[in-house]
């Protein structure tokens, strides 16, 4: 594909020299995007599942109607175990709180990989605090990825939980999925996936998968933020107590105990972001006519590009592994240039880039740094943006390299 022309998205519209190379943060949102959470407020817009006229009835059917949509997008049949939640934060801290409390216990062990952004890692390890179960840290290979044999010899009767980011959001590398399902099914561990930065960026069917449990973000793949999924087997949703509790998760309060809505609303206490859901089925179907492979295509296309060209600069050292094996993430450092100087410089050539841990001190520590600057590529950018970060780092290099002198 080539990539989705700027003026499709107002911001990059109204800013014609803006680089914007962190959609692995956020990404930029489309007109059709933003028209559709307006297009529900101006037409629709009304409490769902609350009252029994007209325009509550609408609200409610474009609610659904997103969920829909957005399980089709993921490749999850049965849409009723799509919860919509805030974000891959909220998913995984509900799958720790509600599933973890309910079973694991002592003695147990839960399993993560070093790549582990922030919100797949403290979940877990508060809750081996908690429980006082053990946490074990998968370490990675040398060039980010996770080794199955290392991973085996972590796995045991005790193993309760393998939790692994799909793609990391330092190192762009992908992981082995199905296999390392396999491997917890094989000790009877449930499976959960960190989905964040695959799903808006690969071929996703999340059923096919195999995972117990996958978190992913709107804001990430073109929709609004405060919106996010996590999908759940049925048979686990089912069986978990409630994260939170209030309106529209019940089923009946009495004055002593109460019971619970069925999927998914069991899991959705309160007023929905409706909008929300709405704008990221708008996002959902904008990626699916693109064609999630042909999104894949454009973004190695660019990573390749900037791989390549970075890596020829003098001082450069990227981390993770070869561009094949890896998504649109490119996290590098110049030298001895801290990456927040580096990410100022390229911010006066209008280039935004990350700059910090991303999240991410666990694998910092393994990497033997405290940041990283990091550069991250989506289906608005194209190869003058490659040609802008390359320009960038070389002028920073030459600026500091001065100083340095
Ligand atoms: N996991 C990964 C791999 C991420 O990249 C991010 C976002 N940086 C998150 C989880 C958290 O996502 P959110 O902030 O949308 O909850």
């Amino acid at each position: 594909m080539m990539s989705l022309p700027r003026s499709e998205f107002p911001l990059l519209a109204a800013s014609p020299r803006l680089v914007y190379l962190d959609s692995a943060a956020t990404t930029q949102k489309p007109r059709v995007v933003l028209d559709a959470i307006r297009d529900f407020y101006e037409n629709d817009n009304a409490n769902p599942h609350r009252g029994a006229y007209e325009l509550s009835v609408r609200a409610t059917r474009r609610y659904h109607d997103a969920r829909a949509r957005v399980a089709a997008f993921l490749g999850v049949r049965d849409s009723d175990c799509l919860i919509f939640t805030r974000g891959t934060t909220e998913s995984l801290n509900l799958v720790a709180s509600s599933w973890g409390r309910a079973n694991v216990g002592a003695g147990d062990e839960i399993v993560v990989t070093a790549a582990e952004h922030h919100a797949n890692f403290v979940p877990w390890q508060q809750l081996a605090l908690e429980r006082t179960a053990r946490l074990r840290i998968c370490e990675l290979e040398a060039d980010g990825s996770i080794d199955l044999d290392r991973l085996r010899t972590l796995l045991g009767s005790r193993t309760r939980v393998v939790a692994f980011p799909y793609v990391s959001n330092v190192l762009g590398t992908i992981a082995p999925v199905r296999e390392i399902v396999d491997l917890a099914h094989g000790v009877g561990a449930i499976a959960v996936c960190d989905g964040a930065q695959a799903a808006p960026h690969l071929s996703v069917c999340v059923d096919d998968l195999g995972v117990d449990f996958f978190a992913a973000s709107g804001h990430k793949m073109l929709g609004p933020t405060g919106i996010g999924v996590l999908v759940g087997r049925r048979y686990l949703l089912d069986a978990m107590p409630p994260f939170m509790t209030g309106g529209d998760m019940i089923e009946f309060v009495e004055d002593d105990h109460s019971t619970w809505n069925r999927l998914p609303h069991k899991f959705e206490a309160g007023t929905p972001n409706a909008a929300g859901a709405v704008g990221l089925a708008a996002a959902a179907d904008l990626l699916q006519r693109i064609g999630m492979d042909a999104v894949r295509t454009h973004e190695r296309g660019l990573v390749n590009a900037a791989y390549q060209r970075l890596a020829a600069i003098e001082g450069v050292r990227i981390y993770g592994p070869a561009p094949e094996h890896r998504s649109g993430v490119l996290s590098f450092n110049v030298g001895d240039v801290h990456p927040h100087d580096l990410a100022t410089i390229l911010d006066s050539y209008h280039v935004c880039i990350r700059a910090g841990h991303h999240c991410a001190q666990p694998l910092m520590r393994r990497l033997g740094v405290s940041a990283t600057a990091r550069a991250s590529f989506y289906v608005y950018n194209d190869d003058a943006d490659v040609d802008a970060l390359v320009n960038g780092v070389m002028a920073a290099r030459e600026m500091f390299s001065r100083v340095g002198a």
